[in-house]
């Protein structure tokens, strides 16, 4: 239940307490270790109040007593009593699923990641085998996890619209999935029950970078995830804008070239046709069975061909579009885009001066991803440990623990 539900349904001091100590936990999530001096300025409560919740957070084994956080002090240069995340506290699983291979990981609070493991995934294989493989992945990044550290949940990315009032896979192109449950898929190959949340890869990237990547303190930032598709996630006002379905950002499909490619959406000339995963191995004469390793072989060029310059600068004409559109403080570019970037970013920069207003224009700056391709996995942690933040004693009540020995024996 959401703090403004449960505020419109009248509050109570449990309530609150609960409040506080899910908003404290998210402080130290981001910072990943703060004094209390620090906690008490941020969250504008009393001294004591803070020591009771720090100390609350402590006896659930989510994070402990440091004595003294470098630089953090109060009054007649006292050392702040610090908290840090505890090292074998609560974890969740992040999934990121691209077109041709999966990564899982085990994240804890603070995004760290505890363990991970990646394989490959064929983009013509059923949505069970998919998630089959995911499965086994899990039970590999889970072998080594305390047996008292309580599995929060799973967050799982994917490259495509995904339904937010159930996360119902509704379109997943590349990998040929209509109306897929894919978190129910991967629930039952594991034989678990945990809650399980999903959503696009572009919009988890935006908010992995906002939250720990390029655009911390950005409120205003949009991710673009060049893959083999291409959408956008956007953060405004430092809210995740969703859409009235969740399917908001599909940037990949706006009309870019009347007299262009036909796009799988049955529209011809999208901006994804101009300078998606299949338009950037044509401009560098990749073959097509290749597109999914595309940032590897650009990792490879050290100078661009004529194609792929000519790629840059359509690149820059849409992200111009969404310059317009939504006014960013900052837009980070990621997938295939994170490698392109260094290779044509002259032609990037000169299509969006050339097609962007002049006064969007001024205050927008592009960033490569904070996080490297780690952006995606990463938010996918992040909306799997946020019941953490809402209310931290019942997203324990409803974690699971000894997770080891359920699914690997
Ligand atoms: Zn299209």
């Amino acid at each position: 239940m959401s703090p403004q539900r449960r505020a419109g349904l009248g509050t109570n001091q449990e309530a609150v307490r609960r409040h506080n100590l899910g908003t404290m936990l998210r402080h130290v999530h981001g910072a990943g270790h703060t004094s209390r001096a620090e906690l008490t300025s941020l969250m504008g409560l009393n001294r004591s109040t803070i020591a009771g919740l720090a100390g609350e957070l402590e006896s659930l084994g989510i994070s402990e007593h440091t004595t003294a956080v470098g630089g953090a002090r109060q009054g007649a240069g006292r050392p702040s009593a610090g908290v840090r995340i505890a090292p074998d506290g609560p974890y969740v699983i992040a999934v990121d699923l691209g077109v041709d291979r999966a990564v899982v990981a085990r994240v804890g609070l603070g995004g760290r990641v505890l363990e991970r493991a990646q394989a490959p995934v064929h983009s013509d294989g059923e949505a069970w085998q998919v998630g089959a493989a995911v499965a086994a992945l899990i039970r590999r990044v889970v072998e080594g996890a305390p047996a008292t550290a309580p599995l929060v949940g799973i967050g799982i990315s994917v490259p495509g619209l995904v339904r937010r009032s159930d996360g119902l896979v509704r379109l997943a192109p590349n990998l040929e999935w209509h109306d897929v449950s894919f978190g129910g898929i991967v629930l039952a190959a594991l034989g678990l029950d945990v809650p399980v949340s999903i959503a696009n890869d572009a919009d988890l990237g935006a908010l992995a970078e906002h939250v720990r990547g390029a655009g911390v303190g950005v409120d205003d930032l949009i991710y673009v995830s060049g893959n083999v598709g291409v959408g956008a996630g956007v953060i405004a006002g430092g809210v995740r804008l969703e859409g009235a379905g969740g399917y908001a950002g599909e940037v990949g499909h706006l009309r870019f070239n009347p007299q262009g490619r036909p796009c799988h959406c049955g529209n011809l000339g999208c901006w994804e046709t101009e300078v998606g995963g299949h338009a950037i191995a044509e401009a560098i004469h990749c073959p097509p069975d290749k597109v999914a390793q595309l940032d590897e072989v650009l990792e490879g060029f050290t100078v661009p061909t004529r194609e792929l310059r000519a790629t840059g600068t359509a690149v820059g004409h849409g992200l111009a579009s969404i310059v317009n559109t939504f006014n960013p403080r900052m837009i980070v570019l990621g997938g295939y885009f994170r490698v392109l970037y260094p290779l044509v970013g002259a032609e990037v920069d000169a299509g969006l001066a050339d097609r962007a207003l002049p006064a969007p224009l001024e205050s927008v700056t592009l960033a490569l991803p904070g996080l490297g391709s780690d952006s995606a996995l990463l938010g996918a942690a992040e909306i799997a440990l946020d019941p953490l933040f809402v209310d931290p004693v019942a997203a324990l009540g409803t974690a699971l623990v000894d997770v080891r020995s359920r699914l690997v024996g």
